[in-house]
């Protein structure tokens, strides 16, 4: 048998010990790399075959694991390759290929790999990663071509022999090295083909020929013929994947299904969208509003990013803007460079574009939501709020379309917008409230001051400590101007709301009492004692938050600071109207202790009221309450 020798060139020399040393961490592109190859040569044989009216077989790709021969072959009936074009393409070409992708290596330093590792680039080379020896058999649909093997030992030389393939196609057979005898279990090579090439264009077919064998024999033993097992035809892949069909011919049904594809694990989605697009630039793909999972914390890597429909990363970071990293789906394009840096990205034009594109895709959707179904935007409000306010505040476009849609539950626990409420004002406080928002902030504003203005039919939004600070700041910042719009707690807000009159010289008393009562040296650096006659207010006593200074605690908090950097300054304001307060005054000079005891009652009550009781601070509380009514029932006996 003639063999003939060739080498690859000088330069290229380093490839080998670079490809293995540098991919270290992605070794199973290879089979994407290789199987996208099969799937371009059937492609190509197909264009040819029709183009000169030929007769053309299913395109299909066998993946065959054979585990005591330490192989892995992948099979493709695609166009082939004769002698010259394997020396032409394999030997020379895509070296040069795989030169260009390490010099490109070199230029990124050593901590951004990763970004382009996993990316296209590599081609055929990759086999090298996990194959210590690689052949190429093939048989090239031209007529009169003989069949060729090409072997190369992952050194810099190679050799050709006369083929023994008998059918047009190309058989890459791998023979695997120790440090990758994993894919030599099947399970292994299944969920990497799952990951890379579940939407390639042809059939997958993966085939473990020692499982097969197995079966076969016990096949063979078996009496009767319903014993037998069948030989399983493991197809991998969906050659049309959802993106691909036309929305028209989809149901509801099939959206769900596909995303049951995509994540297993996920409840049904909210709803989707269907993206489309050929010009300027080619995107095809479904974004998916998910069901928010309280129980899991915001995922990562939720949209697969595809090229051609093979599958190339579920990390889209640099591509579309985080917030749109909310949502789940695939989206398929030919026009994200996939193999440059991530500063490169960020500055591409294109990127841009399909960015654009796909925000204001989504915030139409949204708004045609909004418009013709009121009560699905609001049941979806839970799951989609944390996405439009992050939208809002992260890209102007959709900002634009979205902030006055954003919805707050208000005091009878209905959603309402930023409009809504406005308009939802009493006349009579119009002039008051021009521009405010009264919002009551569910871990620490104060439950008695939002009943009472709702018994003014003011209403108040509430807010969480999560988000809404930020967005809260936003809308500020973006309405100044016009509408001048401002957030404003309940309890910094109510003095201006409920008439009042200004303390008198005994009203003055009351204070000093509660004063020398409260105030001690531990607590006066934030906390002071206020008076004030408000007409027609229950409460005996609320504290008062500044406005900016509980913004401040709650941005703190937020950061992660936990907000304990800075204490909040507390006013705790004294309503002399009501009994309690005047009580606890009159019997300070007949029963001081007694007296006492209520003003940290009065006090207590404030606290419960507006943030709560921490867990330690109950224990206090309650001796404290028990001791009181003790001592009042005592006395009401007497
Ligand atoms: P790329 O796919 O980007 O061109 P590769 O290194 O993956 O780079 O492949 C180099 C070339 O080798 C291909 O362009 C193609 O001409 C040829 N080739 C690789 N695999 C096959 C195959 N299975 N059948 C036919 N030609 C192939
Ligand atoms: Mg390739």
């Amino acid at each position: 048998m003639s063999t003939k020798k060739g080498n690859i060139s000088v330069q290229t020399a380093d490839i080998f010990p670079i490809i293995k040393k540098w991919l270290y961490s992605e070794h199973d592109i290879f089979l994407r790399e290789l199987v996208s190859n099969a799937c371009d040569a059937i492609t190509k044989r197909s264009t040819l075959a029709s183009s000169s009216g030929q007769e053309m077989p299913n395109g299909s790709v066998e993946v065959i694991i054979d585990k005591p021969q330490k192989t892995i072959t992948i099979k493709d009936n695609g166009l082939g390759m004769n002698e010259k074009e394997v020396e032409k393409y394999i030997a020379q070409l895509a070296f040069s290929g795989a030169q260009e992708f390490v010099d490109k290596m070199k230029d990124q330093g050593s901590d951004d790999k990763s970004d382009i590792i996993g990316k296209f680039g590599l081609g055929f080379y990759s086999a090298f990663m996990v194959a210590e020896k690689v052949e190429v058999h093939s048989l090239s649909m031209n007529e009169g071509s003989e069949p060729t093997l090409w072997v190369c030992s992952g050194e810099t030389d190679y050799t050709f022999e006369k083929g023994t393939k008998t059918t047009v196609g190309t058989e890459i057979v791998l023979h695997i090295n120790e440090e990758s005898k994993d894919f030599l279990d099947s399970w292994k090579t299944r969920s990497t083909l799952t990951r890379y090439c579940d939407f390639m264009t042809y059939q997958i077919v993966l085939t473990d020929l020692e499982a097969n064998k197995n079966i076969e024999e016990e096949n063979a033993k078996a009496k009767k013929e319903e014993d037998k097992k069948p030989i399983p035809f493991d197809i991998i892949n969906e050659t049309t994947p959802l993106w691909k069909k036309s929305p028209s011919s989809l149901k509801d049904e099939d959206y769900k299904n596909f995303y049951k594809k995509l994540f297993p694990m996920d409840a049904d989605p909210l709803f989707w969208i269907h993206l489309n697009v050929d010009h300027p630039f080619t995107l095809q793909g479904v974004l998916y509003f998910p069901k928010l999972n309280p129980n899991k914390p915001v995922q990562e890597n939720n949209i697969k990013l595809y090229s051609k429909q093979v599958f190339v990363s579920d990390n889209v970071k640099n591509v579309i803007p985080d917030f749109l990293g909310l949502l789940k789906g695939a989206i398929d394009s030919t026009d994200i460079p996939l193999n440059v840096s991530r500063s490169a990205l960020q500055g591409d034009p294109n990127i841009k574009k399909i960015s654009n594109y796909i925000v204001k895709k989504v915030s139409e959707s949204l708004k045609k939501l909004y418009k013709n179904d009121r009560e699905k935007y609001q049941n979806a409000w839970e799951d989609i709020g944390l996405f439009v306010k992050f939208g809002c505040t992260s890209d102007t476009k959709f900002d634009e379309v979205m902030r006055d849609k954003v919805l707050f539950k208000n005091s009878d626990d209905k959603l309402t917008t930023i409009p809504e409420y406005i308009e939802s004002i009493p006349s009579e406080f119009t002039e008051k409230l021009k521009g405010k928002i009264l919002y009551f902030d569910k871990e620490t504003s104060d439950h008695a001051l939002k009943d009472q203005l709702k018994a003014k039919s003011i209403q108040t939004v509430i807010t969480d400590q999560y988000f809404d600070p930020h967005f809260m700041q936003h809308v500020e910042m973006k309405s100044v101007g016009d509408d001048g719009l401002k957030f404003v707690s309940v309890d910094s807000e109510i003095e201006n709301l409920f008439e009042s009159e200004s303390a008198t010289e005994d009203d003055m008393k009351i204070k000093d009492f509660f004063d020398s009562t409260l105030v001690n040296d531990n607590n006066k650096e934030n906390f002071a004692i206020e008076i004030k006659k408000v007409k027609d207010s229950n409460t005996a006593a609320y504290f008062k938050v500044d406005e900016q200074m509980k913004r401040f605690a709650q941005m703190s908090k937020m950061m992660g600071n936990g907000g304990m950097s800075m204490p909040l300054k507390k006013t705790l304001v004294l309503n002399p109207l009501h009994g309690i307060v005047q009580n606890a005054f009159k019997l300070s000079d007949k029963n001081e202790d007694l007296a006492k005891k209520l003003c940290h009652h009065v006090k207590d009550l404030a606290t419960i009221s507006s943030e709560g009781l921490k867990s330690e601070d109950k224990g206090a509380f309650i001796a404290r309450a028990n001791d009181l009514m003790k001592e009042l029932t005592q006395l009401a006996i007497h």
